[in-house]
Formats: structure tokens, C-alpha cells, sequence
């Protein structure tokens, strides 16, 4: 008896099924985390997007206004001092932003609109900075003449005659802008440069950024400079954010990975269960075979049975053996089914009387016939009914597709060297009848049911039935003829040459004793069977 509960291959499968049910149950919760992480994230990266985007656009348009101011007065900047100086300071106290507007000359501050002509050296507003004179340029100082202490944003263009003109900005405007649109309370810093020079920070606060995630860095070119704004996120902020994404979906996916356990469990069960009835009823020995008789058309004896397994369950009753084979065949137990039903057989034998030579046709399912153990299994069951005289007929359908076909022809091979025959089941019905009869060596066809079925009750032509008839004979085959029910079908079949008949038009599959009884009674002159001919 098969023992699959506690074998390498049964603990296996339970671990593997664990491990299933635990990545079932965790992909949801796994998925939630990440996506909430990812949507904590993006919030905060849309925020600081919408807050650049604000930002630099108002300090294109302070720069684009000082500027401007700037380049009235270039054309004049070569002018005199005090014919400027009116003009200068007019113009400084009427354009926003702009605290003042100098003329640059020769390494000094030529003209002011805050001081006029005094001269003052150029080093005092812009610390060491050289601009080229034909360039335009920005640049944030942290000190000017008129104030100090207080940072400056510098526009400068080129003016006439290697003279510059420069709007000094108050930064005031710039933090006020960092402090409204991206202000501490919500990011962990906003860094703005504008060209060269200091860089002013939301409150000039100095705030360590490292480890806060750079939520943007906008870069923008202009007057030939480059404008660039990092806001840094707050990680806490982030965190908070993620957590209460948490809170509010982990919920829904802690039940989609119950409902999800729940589903893989019932799929696992409803596989392990078939599963596992089926190597109960083994072990129950709820299993037992039937044979059918098959007539052999020459000697008009019963010269052989076809084995049929049959699962009678307590409190269920029969399956129908196709039903459970095919399960058997989807769980993989169809090997230890067969192993055992081989043991019924040599069982049910040992018990019968027959004539030498009579054989026993068992069905292999595909997986058994690529398997290796197939020669031990068959010969160990040859070799259980050499006492008898009983030989067997291995019966491979061609409805389900043969793996291993190297595997396979070859134990066929040795088994027909060991006196084995084999019998090609349910022969027209699968597809790839002909490549079969390639592939592998056989002795017998069983034409299947189905093709007796097309035999007319008027004795008209079965066209496909005759030309399996045909290439069986060419082959040098022997033919069984499947399910006659009929005394029509009968002689149609006998006419054709086909060596045996099997079907209820002679007997029904019968349990051991009560074949043995019908095999004294009938098994050496058949006869129909007289409940098949009373309607016909
Ligand atoms: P199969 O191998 O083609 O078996 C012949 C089936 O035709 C049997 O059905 C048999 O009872 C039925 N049959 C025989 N003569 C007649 C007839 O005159 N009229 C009608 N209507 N039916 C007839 P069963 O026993 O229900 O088996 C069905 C299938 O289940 C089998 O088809 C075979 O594929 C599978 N099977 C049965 N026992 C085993 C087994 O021990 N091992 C394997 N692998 N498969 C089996
Ligand atoms: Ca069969
Ligand atoms: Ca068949």
C-alpha cells in the first residue's frame, strides 16, 4: 500500500503549500505598504512641484522687472553722473522690487540712485566678482554699501562704453516668496540660488538637509545665469503621510489577504482532498476490479478479460471509473491506483481456473508508461500470473498524450520481449492515432465503441470504421472491437476479420467470482448474452 503521508514528497508538498498560503497572505499587506509609501511620496513631491513651480515663476518675473529697469539705462550709462543720477533714483523708487539703481564704471560705483556720485569702489557691492562687461549676469551678495547685513539680489546688464548697469534686488522679496509657498512648517528646507553668490534659504535658517529626500530641483537659465530651487522634504512629514495612508487601506488589505488565504486554501484543499480520498479509499480497500469477457471470433471462446476498476465508497456508492481515473491521473496517484489494482488482479487470479493463454488486458495510464517502475510493476504482475497460464495485455490510450515516448517505448519494448502484449485503447479517438502506431511497437488495436456505433442497422458501409479495420491488418495487427452491443455489429465485425469482440452484446464486467462462474458456465462456447439479444 502506498504511504504518502509522512514520505519526503508528502512534507515537501505541505511545506510548499505553507509557503504558498504565506506569500498569498502577504502580497496584499506587502502591496499596501509599498503603495502607500510611494503615494506618501508622490503627495509630498506634487506639493513641493506646485510650490517651484510658483516660486520660480515669481522670481523670473522680479528678475525680468529689475532687469528691465536695469536696460533703460544702458544706453545712457556712459551719461554724467549728475545727469543721471535724478533719473536713476526716480526710476529706483518707482520699479517694484528694486532697491536701487548703480552704474558700475572702472572698478568703482560710478552713480547711484541711492548716494549719487561718490565713487564708492566697486569691491564694496560686489566682493570680489568680476562680471564681463558685455555679459548680463545675476548674483545674490551678502552685503551692499547702503545695507549691510542683509543680502542683495544683483541684476546687471551691459551698458554703454565698458559701463554696467545694476539693479540691486532686496532679497526680502525672495524669502517672503520661499517663506509663503514653501515654508518650514511643511518642507524640511527650500534652497534657492539665483547665478552666483549666497544662497537663501526659507528664514535663512541653516537647517541640516541630510538624510530629507530632495523632493525638486528646478533649474532655470536666464539673464545668463542659472536660477535653482532644492526643496527638501520633512521625513516626518513623509512618515505621517504614509502612516495615515496605512491606516486608512491596511484594513481593506488585511481582508483581501484573508479572502485571499481563503481562496488558495480551498483550492489546495479541494486538490488534496481528491487526493487524499483517493489513497484513503486504497487504504480502506474500497477498490475492486471487474472483468470483461472478450470473445475470441476464431475459437468462439472467451479467450481473455479487459480488468476494470471500480470504486464502490461507503455512503456515496459507485463512482464512474472514468471520473475518478481521470482524477486519479490530475492528483498523480494514478501510479500507486494502478500498483494496487495490479495487486487485485494477481489476488482475483490466483483464484481462477482458465485456459492456458488466457489474457488479462490492464489499462496504464500516460504517466505510469513514461515512468520507469512501469517494467517492474508489469513483470512483478506476469510473473504472479505465470502459475495460472494468464497472460497480460497492456492497454495504453491514445486520449491523453504520452510524455517521456522515449521512456515509454522503451519498456514497451522489453515488456513485449517478456511476452507481453500491447494493445493500442480507444484507437481513432485521440490525435494522433497514426503518429501512435509510430511511436510505439503494439500487437493489438481496440477500435473504439465509437466507431461501432457508426455501423449501420441496415448493413450499410462504415467508411472509418473499415479503414482502422484495414490499417490493422496491414499493420500485421490484431483487432478488438469495443462495446458490441449488437448481433448486427457482431457480424459486421466478424465479416471484417476482426479477431476479438468485447462488449455486452457477450457480458458485462463481471467481479472475479462472478466471472469465474460465468467462465465454467459459458467461457468455452460464448454465447450472447441473452438479455442483450431480447430486443434485437
Ligand atoms: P476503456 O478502457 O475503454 O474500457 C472500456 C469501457 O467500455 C468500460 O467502461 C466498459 O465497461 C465499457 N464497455 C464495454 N462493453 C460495452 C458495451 O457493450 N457498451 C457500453 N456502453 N460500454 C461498454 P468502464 O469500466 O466504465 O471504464 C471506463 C473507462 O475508465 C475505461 O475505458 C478506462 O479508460 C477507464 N478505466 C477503467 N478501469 C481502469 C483502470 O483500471 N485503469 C485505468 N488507467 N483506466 C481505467
Ligand atoms: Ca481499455
Ligand atoms: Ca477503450
Amino acid at each position: 500500500m502506498p504511504e504518502v503521508s509522512s514520505n519526503p514528497g508528502a512534507v515537501r508538498a505541505r511545506v510548499s503549500r505553507l509557503l504558498v498560503l504565506l506569500v498569498a497572505a502577504l502580497i496584499p499587506i506587502l502591496l499596501c505598504v509599498a503603495l502607500a509609501r510611494y503615494e506618501a511620496e508622490r503627495i509630498a513631491r506634487r506639493e513641493a512641484t506646485l510650490a517651484s513651480t510658483f516660486i520660480v515663476g515669481q522670481v523670473v518675473s522680479i528678475v525680468e522687472t529689475a532687469q528691465s529697469a536695469a536696460q533703460t539705462f544702458a544706453p545712457r550709462a556712459a551719461e554724467a553722473c549728475e545727469a543721471l543720477s535724478p533719473d536713476l533714483t526716480l526710476k529706483a523708487a518707482t520699479v517694484p522690487y528694486v532697491r536701487t539703481l548703480n552704474i558700475l564704471y572702472g572698478g568703482r560705483i560710478d552713480c547711484s540712485s541711492a548716494i549719487a556720485q561718490q565713487a564708492i569702489p566697486i569691491d564694496g557691492l560686489l566682493n570680489g566678482y568680476v562680471p564681463a562687461s558685455d555679459d548680463e549676469w545675476l548674483r545674490i551678495v551678502d552685503d551692499t554699501p547702503v545695507v549691510r547685513n542683509r543680502p542683495s539680489l544683483l541684476v546687471g546688464v551691459a551698458g554703454e562704453a565698458g559701463h554696467a548697469v545694476v539693479a540691486v534686488v532686496d532679497v526680502q522679496y525672495l524669502l517672503d516668496l520661499l517663506h509663503g509657498a514653501a515654508p518650514l512648517t511643511e518642507f524640511r528646507q527650500a534652497e534657492l540660488r539665483v547665478g552666483e553668490g549666497t544662497v537663501l534659504r526659507e528664514a535663512m535658517a541653516l537647517v541640516n538637509v541630510r538624510g530629507a529626500p530632495l523632493l525638486v530641483d528646478v533649474q532655470k537659465r536666464m539673464a545668463g545665469a542659472t536660477i535653482d530651487l532644492k526643496i527638501y522634504g520633512q521625513p516626518e512629514r513623509i512618515n505621517e503621510a504614509w502612516g495615515g495612508l496605512l491606516l486608512r487601506y491596511l484594513p481593506w488589505a488585511a481582508a483581501l489577504s484573508a479572502l485571499l488565504v481563503w481562496l488558495v486554501r480551498r483550492l489546495q484543499q479541494s486538490g488534496q482532498s481528491r487526493r487524499e480520498q483517493l489513497l484513503r479509499g486504497i487504504r480502506a480497500n474500497e477498490f475492486h476490479v471487474e472483468y470483461q469477457p472478450i470473445y475470441g471470433v476464431a475459437t468462439q471462446r472467451c479467450e481473455g478479460v479487459e480488468a476494470l476498476l471500480r470504486w464502490v465508497r461507503p455512503g456515496t456508492g459507485a463512482t464512474r471509473p472514468d471520473e475518478f481515473i481521470q482524477a486519479a491521473e490530475e492528483e498523480h496517484v494514478i501510479v500507486p491506483l494502478t500498483q494496487h489494482l495490479l495487486k487485485l488482479i494477481a489476488r482475483d487470479v490466483a483464484t481462477w481456473d482458465v485456459a492456458r493463454g488466457f489474457h488479462v488486458g490492464v489499462n496504464f495510464a500516460p504517466e505510469h508508461l513514461s515512468g520507469e517502475q512501469l517494467v517492474k510493476d508489469v513483470l512483478g504482475l506476469r510473473a504472479a500470473l505465470a502459475p495460472r497460464g494468464v497472460t497480460i495485455t497492456l492497454e495504453i490510450t491514445e486520449r491523453t498524450l504520452v510524455c517521456n515516448t522515449e521512456q515509454a517505448r522503451n519498456s514497451l519494448a522489453t515488456l513485449r520481449q517478456e511476452d507481453v502484449n500491447v494493445a493500442i485503447d480507444d484507437f481513432g479517438t485521440g490525435y494522433c492515432s497514426l503518429s501512435y502506431l509510430e511511436k510505439f511497437p503494439f500487437d493489438i488495436l481496440k477500435i473504439d465503441r465509437g466507431f461501432v456505433l457508426t455501423i449501420d442497422p441496415e448493413g450499410k458501409r462504415a467508411a472509418v470504421l473499415d479503414s482502422i479495420i484495414d490499417i490493422a491488418h496491414s499493420l500485421g495487427a490484431q483487432l478488438v472491437a469495443e462495446g458490441v452491443e449488437t448481433q448486427v455489429q457482431r457480424d459486421y465485425l466478424c465479416a471484417r476479420g476482426v479477431t476479438y469482440i468485447q462488449g455486452f452484446f457477450y457480458a458485462k464486467p463481471m467481479p472475479s467470482e462472478a466471472f469465474m462462474r460465468w467462465y465454467r458456465a459459458h467461457g468455452a462456447h460464448m454465447s450472447p448474452d441473452p438479455r442483450m439479444t431480447a430486443g434485437t
